[in-house]
């Protein structure tokens, strides 16, 4: 998948991600008096009330905030210690991990930056799929973790993890418990499409590489008569035998099943073999259903290098898309068509 990072100085110290500043509250007529020996009146207990709220607030407020601070700002640029509300392994290797957003954070998904640094037109029904970093508290070393689900409508972000042995950052995912902080920056844009600007989007993908085509398709809406909706096809590789298909549970709303209720006949979902796509599988999900008009095609392909390169060819050592070859190259497919992601 695509790493780049937008550059936006102006994100760091930016104004719409400051916290609204708080005007002193007023207490209208009431003022502020020293107490008298004269006799207790209504009017002089109603001087007194706003003291005693003030001290009330004055030892309250700074009792909550340590009680219950609020989260520090999560950016793309700067790490900040999240709390993890909750942990669910669904898989022997696959732990689900939930990090809520706080509200400081919200605009960041609101109105995402596309890979290019600018700020997407989401108004416009352009979608970005976005990215975490994950870092490890010991050693200096950081991962990127696609959320499988749409942070705008949920509030938070959801991450299946994978745990490979010797991974540094996945052994830290994976001791996280309920409550825990974790190390986190983001959202960073990983790919932006105008979707409606196609008639078929086909996603090929394998393992935890599904993860940008879950929070694509949670972030598409659901297909309405009104308006034109591409047709979807999700081609993804069923496990190893043996393994978990934690994808096609109905453990998370973001998760195959889920899916396929919300876009019915839209999505299209065909589990294939591991390995090599075959060009059968290729060949039936680029047929076209109108002859008469050339139907505009988006390939998203989300695959190990050696499963990408006979397919679509690599990417490029800078992660530039680089040229399309492999079986979609020798049907026709162009950089227009086909989108490599890391
Ligand atoms: C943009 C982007 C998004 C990503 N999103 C996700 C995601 O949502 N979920 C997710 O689990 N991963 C995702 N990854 C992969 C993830 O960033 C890490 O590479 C992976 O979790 C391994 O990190 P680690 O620190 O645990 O292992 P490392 O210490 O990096 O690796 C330890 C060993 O495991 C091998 N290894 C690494 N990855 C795998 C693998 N997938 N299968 C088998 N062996 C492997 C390495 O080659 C190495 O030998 C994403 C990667 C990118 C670039």
């Amino acid at each position: 998948m695509s790493l780049n990072r937008p550059i936006r100085p102006t994100c760091l110290q930016c104004s719409r991600m400051r916290p609204p500043i708080q005007t002193p509250t007023s207490f209208g007529k009431f003022t502020y008096r020293q107490s008298s020996s004269s006799p207790f009146s209504t009017a002089q207990a109603n001087r007194r009330w706003p003291r005693l709220a003030l001290t009330i607030l004055g030892l309250t407020l700074p009792t909550s905030y340590f009680l219950f601070p609020s989260p520090p700002i999560m950016t793309p640029h700067m790490y900040s210690d999240q709390p993890v509300s909750s942990t669910q392994s669904i898989s022997t290797q696959h732990k689900l991990i939930t990090v809520p957003i706080p509200p400081s954070s919200k605009e960041f998904f609101e109105r995402p930056y596309r890979p290019d640094g600018s700020i997407a037109d989401a108004e416009g029904g352009e979608v970005v799929v976005q990215h975490m970093m994950i870092k490890s508290p010991d050693i200096q070393i950081e991962r990127p973790y696609t959320p499988v689900n749409d942070g705008v409508e949920d509030g938070e972000v959801r991450m299946v993890v994978k745990r490979v042995r010797g991974g540094e950052v996945g052994r830290v995912v994976h001791n996280l418990k309920e409550g825990n902080k974790v190390g986190i920056r983001g959202p960073i844009p990983t790919f932006s499409i105008y979707p409606n600007e196609y008639d078929k989007i086909i996603m090929i993908s394998t393992g935890t590489a599904i993860t940008p085509f879950l929070q694509l398709l949670s972030k598409l809406p659901a297909p309405s008569t009104s308006s034109s909706s591409p047709k979807l096809h999700l081609i993804h590789s069923k496990p190893l035998q043996g393994r978990e298909d934690w994808a096609a549970t109905s453990t998370d709303k973001s998760f195959i099943p889920s899916l396929q209720a919300k876009f019915g006949s839209s999505l299209q979902v065909s589990r294939v073999e591991p390995g090599l796509v075959s060009r059968p599988v290729v060949e039936n999900a680029l047929r076209q259903e109108k002859k008469d008009v050339k139907e505009r095609v988006l390939v998203l392909v989300c695959l190990p290098p050696m499963l990408m390169r006979p397919l679509c060819g690599s990417m490029l050592p800078n992660l530039d898309q680089g040229p399309v070859t492999g079986l979609l190259g020798e049907l026709g497919l162009t950089n227009k068509e086909v989108w490599k992601l890391e």
